[in-house]
């Protein structure tokens, strides 16, 4: 028996006192958190959601999304967050895929929640504060309003640790978005191995929470992570280089959690402040860190970053630097507690074969943080899972002292005149030009060579360079099958909701 709600309902026994979450002037203390998801979890019993039953979660980073999150997991039903940058047909099929009882929305994504709804034929209930989107035409009832009269749960649904948890659905770039199914074994092992093994985090730690809650980094590392330690998250629902500094000053923030383009942008905005916050621990993911970036941010906040790597399907992660175990700049790390990751050959997909220390190949993954599979999708499950790993789709090598280096996505790799080109090797040569903060490098197709190498940059706002030069930067540096010969220019790169840069839009704006 087990369930990813003890790791709430505990830290309100052991610490009922302590803030658990910071939402603007609210300061909610584990054991009202843990109550009012209670309280929830009885409203959704009146609402007809039973142990086992699907529940979609739209909210932003406020209190509100750990209260629906579990409260749902107290009733032993399965939580499935929505992405809040999906068009309301997106959001509907994820709705229906999943098989929701009901859509908790937050008020203030009632526009899209309530549409997506309304398609797949699902009741709506609101949380957060009322305002005037609540009057829209949709029938919606208050979560808050079901469950006043009731008395709260006692205490959680007891699960088995193979029963399903959490449904993340996946971004979609390689066909039709699939619904990974976690179980509770997956997530408390991943939440409980990366506080205590890899990531060194301790109870009095003050925690940023604007990795985006629905999205696996944010939920297990950030959100379930902090609440297992009874420490505190401070939710920022929208991220900017200075709204992360000023929040994280006035909460006296210690550890932060981002993806790179996160970490650019606290970079580049820590220039403004005479004061920085005092960082005692960073954890980066969910894209390559540029060692530029890296030494950028280290040098401005008088700190270091630990980079970790893993995936929706992996809980999310896989590897991490270890401060207690071992670290090293422009890897992973190490496969954390209880993982095994190896490199396997990636041109033979039907089964696995390992390949020895330091060969290219695809990153495949065995362990506690292995999802159970795509929800409903048998053939999709298999072609990922084969002799009992998981194949990543990212290709990396594995040195003789376990570190993981991550050489890129199997599907951005570029093959320009027959050759293999990894972007991310330009991307870190072009990130060390001086007058460039950003940059993607992508494939377009080209009738000479198949693909040719093009490079997306943002340039400084007091710099500026040529197409000329940084071409010319790159062929000083990179071989002459692989520097960019073409560069184009762009005030932003287009970012996912997990704030990842979004190579797929690249490619369609400059490859048509
Ligand atoms: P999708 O994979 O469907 O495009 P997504 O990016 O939202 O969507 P996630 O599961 O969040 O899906 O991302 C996992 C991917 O992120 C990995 O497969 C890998 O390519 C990339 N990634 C994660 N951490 C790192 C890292 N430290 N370095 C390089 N890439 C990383």
């Amino acid at each position: 028996m087990l369930s990813l709600a003890s790791v709430l309902a505990e830290s309100a026994r052991r610490y009922p006192n302590k803030t658990a979450v910071v939402d603007g002037d609210l300061r909610v203390p584990y054991a009202r958190l843990w109550q009012e998801a209670r309280g929830f979890a009885a409203a959704l019993r009146e609402l007809g959601v039973r142990p086992g039953d699907a529940v979609a979660l739209l909210a932003p980073n406020t209190v509100d999304f750990p209260r629906a999150y579990y409260g749902a997991l107290a009733l032993g039903a399965v939580v499935v967050p929505v992405h809040l940058l999906l068009t309301a047909g997106e959001a509907a099929y994820v709705l229906r895929d999943s098989g929701a009882r009901l859509l908790i929305c937050h008020t203030s994504q009632l526009a899209m929640g309530a549409a997506a709804a309304a398609s797949a034929g699902v009741p709506v209930v609101t949380v957060g504060p009322a305002g005037p989107t609540n009057e829209s035409t949709v029938d919606t009832t208050r979560l808050e309003d079901v469950g006043a009269p009731l008395a709260p749960l006692p205490t959680f649904e007891s699960r088995q640790a193979e029963d399903p948890a959490v449904i993340l659905y996946t971004s979609g770039t390689t066909g039709q978005s699939k619904g990974a199914v976690l179980t509770h074994l997956n997530l408390v092992m991943n939440t409980v191995v990366n506080i205590f093994d890899a990531n060194d985090a301790r109870p009095d730690d003050v925690v940023l929470g604007c990795l985006p809650l629905f999205h696996s980094f944010g939920q297990t590392v950030g959100m379930n992570g902090t609440f297992r330690l009874g420490a505190t998250l401070v939710m920022l629902s929208r991220f900017s280089g200075p709204a992360a500094i000023e929040l994280m000053l006035r909460e006296g923030v210690n550890v932060f959690h981002g993806v790179p383009t996160m970490y650019v942008a606290l970079a580049e905005a820590a220039a403004g402040y005479e004061r920085l916050p005092r960082l005692r621990l960073c954890i980066s993911g969910g894209a390559s860190l540029p060692l530029a970036v890296l030494e950028k941010f280290n040098a401005a906040f008088e700190t270091t970053i630990f980079e970790g790597y893993g995936l929706s399907e992996t809980s999310p992660t896989a590897t991490t630097n270890q401060p207690h175990f071992g670290t090293r700049a422009g890897t992973v790390g190490h496969a954390i507690w209880g993982v095994e990751v190896e490199i396997a050959r990636a041109e033979i997909e039907e089964r696995i074969e390992l390949l020895p220390a330091g060969e290219l190949g695809e990153i495949v993954i065995r362990g506690h943080n292995v999802f159970a599979g795509y929800l409903g999708r048998p053939e999709e499950t298999a072609r990922a899972i084969v002799d009992g790993w998981f194949r990543s789709g990212d290709l990396g090598t594995k040195d003789e002292q376990g570190f993981i280096t991550i050489v890129d996505r199997k599907k951005d790799m570029i093959i320009r005149g027959g050759f293999n080109v990894y972007p991310r090797e330009i991307e870190e040569v072009l990130a060390r030009h001086p007058a460039i903060v950003q940059v993607a490098v992508i494939g377009v197709p080209d009738e000479a060579h198949g693909e040719e190498v093009w490079a997306v940059v943002v340039l400084d706002k007091d710099s500026s360079a040529t197409e000329e030069e940084l071409v010319e930067w790159s062929r000083e540096r990179l071989g002459r099958h692989k520097y960019p010969r073409q560069v184009r220019f762009i005030d932003e790169l287009p970012l996912g909701p997990s704030h990842k840069v979004l190579k797929r839009e690249l490619r369609r704006m400059f490859a048509g």
